[in-house]
């Protein structure tokens, strides 16, 4: 753990903070931080409430936009350096999150709540938005556990799952994971604390384009996320591998087979494939060129579907550049509207 402000964050106090410097960043780029944890309205989530379009997810799985909640435990901490990642992965500086020194869950989702308040607050202005959304989006129905970092390295994760679980609003809860914490996801299970829906990135069909992409700080890191592949296979509930397809690193045809046989071996209930996006920090590291074109990605989904006979294309977002296949030996309803009852 580093102590210095050269940093992205160190220990103030007896808990892991982000740096001010860095705070101030995320600041200016409109998150809402509170110690190690962040929040932010996407793109979407502010189309929403002047009802000019909503997010793929809603389209995909019908979850309401301007109530989801795109959240981290875990914002500056990450194992890798992901070329394509739009966060600035050059400060992710840690390894590990003492359980001594994080936030409890319920701190967290009240601070993150009370900052996702203060970036409401600021669309009553407009007349374009809608009030009733600004209203309801301020208890959030949807949690997506993502935004920046790797979530699953907050070591009270099982806690701050079945915290919002506990929640009345809450119908769903997402959790993305670069599987570089298979012990983590285990736990999910064993502390009863699955999410309605996993997403695995799976950027890579070998270990030297995992290396190439992934940048991984861990020895191990291939490995780590074969475990974390071989779980999703069994695990009882939601699983997608989201692929971000990015020129001349990944979307070679000669890679289609290597791929399709490493995703059978996951098994998921859907597969995304999306196109990489050249926004925030990821355009210090590659081109607008290396975004694929929507008929790429679609050329790109029949011939995984041709090499994977039980997936099928399910729906696409031209606007996202992403096509999400359905498997057909492991089928369940693509809404989630009602999935946790309330
Ligand atoms: S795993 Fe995610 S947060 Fe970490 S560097 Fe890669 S894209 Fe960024």
């Amino acid at each position: 753990m580093s102590c210095s402000d050269e940093y992205a964050s160190h220990v103030a106090g007896d808990l892991i903070q982000i740096t001010p410097q860095v705070q101030s960043k995320l600041k200016k780029a409109k998150y809402g931080v509170y110690n190690h944890s962040a929040v932010e309205l996407c793109h979407w989530t502010k189309k929403s409430f002047a009802n000019e379009g909503s997010c793929y997810k809603h389209k995909f799985y019908g979850i309401s936009t301007h109530r989801c909640m795109e959240m981290t435990p875990a914002a500056m901490n990450c194992e890798n350096r992901c070329i394509y990642c739009w966060r600035p992965a050059e400060f992710y500086d840690t390894l590990e999150m003492p359980a001594e020194l994080v936030d409890e869950p319920d701190v967290i989702v009240e601070q993150l709540l009370k900052e996702r308040k203060k970036l409401i607050n600021g669309f009553y202005g407009s007349a374009k938005n809608d009030k009733v959304k600004l209203d309801e989006s301020l208890l959030p129905a949807h949690y997506a556990i993502s935004l920046s970092g790797e979530p699953t390295m907050y070591p009270k994760l099982p806690q701050l799952i079945r915290y919002l679980k506990t929640l009345k609003a809450t119908k769903s809860i997402f959790l993305v994971t670069n599987g570089q914490e298979p012990a983590m996801l285990r736990r999910l299970v064993d502390e009863d604390a699955l999410p309605t829906q996993i997403y695995l990135s799976t950027n890579a069909s070998n270990k030297k384009m995992f290396h190439a992409i992934n940048r991984p700080l861990h020895a191990d890191a291939w490995e780590r996320w074969w475990e974390s592949l071989r779980f999703l296979s069994t695990v009882d509930t939601r699983t997608v591998l989201r692929m971000t397809l990015i020129r001349g690193h990944n979307d070679g045809s000669g890679f289609v087979g290597e791929f399709a046989q490493m995703m059978a071996e996951g098994n998921p209930h859907f597969i995304e494939l999306k196109s990489y996006m050249h926004v925030g920090m990821s355009t210090e590291r590659l081109e607008r060129g290396d975004m694929l074109e929507m008929y790429e990605v679609r050329d790109y989904a029949k011939k995984l579907c041709a090499a994977m006979p039980s997936f099928n294309v399910m729906d696409e977002s031209e606007i996202s550049r992403i096509v999400v296949l359905q498997n057909g030996r492991r089928r369940v309803d693509r809404w989630i509207n009602a999935y946790l009852e309330v």
